[in-house]
């Protein structure tokens, strides 16, 4: 049994503000050790439940949080950019049978600690197929498209209601309850851990690589919050303006769903402007 654990840093024990996802400031310095932590923990509980090989991809900013050293013997680690399928690369070798969000976050303009879908202000909403998508949500279906079942989300208490949505039988792991974007009750890491560990070994028994989902089409909507990054954001092939903040666009495939909105997202936050006003 190989599992792939997909790790962001905003739904990570213990963080609640954006200077603890920024790498290079002491903040980071800290968290990225409660990250590596939650990670950890899903390994240890992954090799609990029968895995054979666990396979870590780094799925936040720079791709460079984890602290290696700190990790399992046991497990590897992908690190670094870039890679096709950004968040979830590696699913796509038709060897795993399982795939874990550990420190996902909800959506763009949703409630949720560090809320986004991507950049962190820009975008103030997605949608596919008219669903509000979060980053969760849009991985899911990547995955579907190999057959490979989401088993484990950990995240704030609002992730784990979001996954309900797109991984019902995903089992889910609040580390911290959301209070406000910034502000989150927040569990130790030693109780975090423990917990993410037995959720991980109970997953074992949902990881069964089913045949290849073929879901689409798939027409992803994106809002911004200023009208020149929609402008830039339609020199993508197949991008469309859809209202004055809005595009949109159509593929046949998530696979080139998602990597038409990593262009967009690339695209649109080389226009974001200074501060000034
Ligand atoms: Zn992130």
């Amino acid at each position: 049994m190989k599992i792939l654990i997909s790790a962001d840093m905003e739904g990570a024990t213990g963080v609640t503000w954006p200077a603890d996802v920024l790498p290079g400031t002491p903040q980071w310095e800290r968290c990225r050790s409660m990250f590596t932590s939650d990670v950890n923990a899903a390994v240890l509980g992954f090799f609990d439940g029968g895995a054979d090989e666990v396979l870590i991809n780094e799925a936040h900013w720079t791709m460079r949080n984890l602290l290696l050293e700190r990790l399992d013997e046991r497990a590897q680690m992908l690190t670094g950019k870039h890679k096709s399928l950004s968040m979830v690369e590696g699913v796509q070798h038709g060897d795993v049978d399982g795939i874990a969000f550990v420190g996902y976050h909800t959506g763009a303009g949703t409630a949720g600690v560090l809320a986004h879908t991507y950049l962190a202000n820009s975008i103030t909403g997605v949608w596919l197929n008219g669903t509000r998508a979060s980053e969760g949500l849009l991985n899911a279906h990547v995955v579907a498209e190999y057959g490979v079942p989401v088993v484990l989300v950990t995240g704030d208490d609002l992730t784990c209601a979001d996954a309900e949505g797109y991984a019902p039988a995903a089992r889910k792991v609040a580390v911290k309850d959301h209070v406000s974007r910034y502000a989150a009750v927040c569990r130790t890491p030693a109780r975090t851990a423990g917990d993410i560990r037995a959720a991980a070994k109970e997953a074992c028994a949902l990881a069964r690589r089913a045949a290849p989902l073929a879901g689409g089409p798939f027409t992803v909507e994106i809002e911004f919050d200023a009208e020149h990054l929609a402008d830039a954001a339609t020199v993508v092939p197949g991008v469309e303006r859809t209202g004055e903040r809005r595009v949109s666009y159509t593929e046949v495939t998530m696979y080139q769903g998602i990597r038409t909105f990593k262009a967009v997202t690339t695209v649109a936050s080389s226009a974001v402007e200074e501060q000034y006003g």
